[in-house]
């Protein structure tokens, strides 16, 4: 139960059903997933749904007959929280050009989209749920260097850049 409780935050998808993470360990899902209410999930679903920074975990057991619940795991677990936690400390806010929405109130974006892109810092920005909409759908484009400094391309072609927080203290204007 302990191998539960891991980091798989920015953990690289190989395969449809396998998990690698940041120590080198092989994860795999085995089989079809039953979720009530849902029906079964692919192994390959719930790889993409661990890859997620956001995604809360609960464990329950439930039983093999019945599907009632037996038990339940009180506390919550973020597979990715400690990459989450990086993003939001490294953009202080809203990636968007002269956006202050603080980051801990802002979705995480996948700068290039997954699975093309990684769950990793480098692909992952702050954006308040408003600028997360302007980006999939008002024509916007962003891209991210390595240090986390983007550029940002309105509809008209001009461009914008915005600065992580330790980047001298910069921010967009
Ligand atoms: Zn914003």
């Amino acid at each position: 139960m302990a191998g539960w409780y891991h980091d798989l935050g920015g953990c690289e998808q190989l395969d449809d059903g396998v998990l690698h993470d940041h120590d080198g360990h092989v994860w795999f899902v085995s089989s079809h997933t039953e979720v009530p209410l849902l029906g079964s999930l692919l192994p390959s679903d719930v790889v993409a749904l661990l890859c997620d920074p956001d995604l809360v975990l609960r464990l329950a057991r439930s039983d093999s007959v019945t599907g009632a619940v037996r038990w339940q795991d009180p506390t919550t677990y973020r597979p990715g929280a400690a990459t989450a936690r990086a993003v939001r400390s490294r953009d202080g806010t809203c990636r968007f050009p002269g956006c202050a929405t603080a980051a801990m109130r802002c979705q995480l974006d996948h700068v290039v989209r997954h699975p093309e892109g990684p769950t990793e810092a480098p692909n992952l920005q702050s954006l308040c749920a408003t600028h997360h909409a302007f980006k999939h759908h008002a024509g916007w484009h962003v891209a991210m260097d390595p240090l986390g400094v983007c550029t940002w391309t309105a509809p008209d072609g001009r461009t914008h850049t915005t600065w992580p927080l330790d980047r001298h203290g910069h921010r967009a204007a």
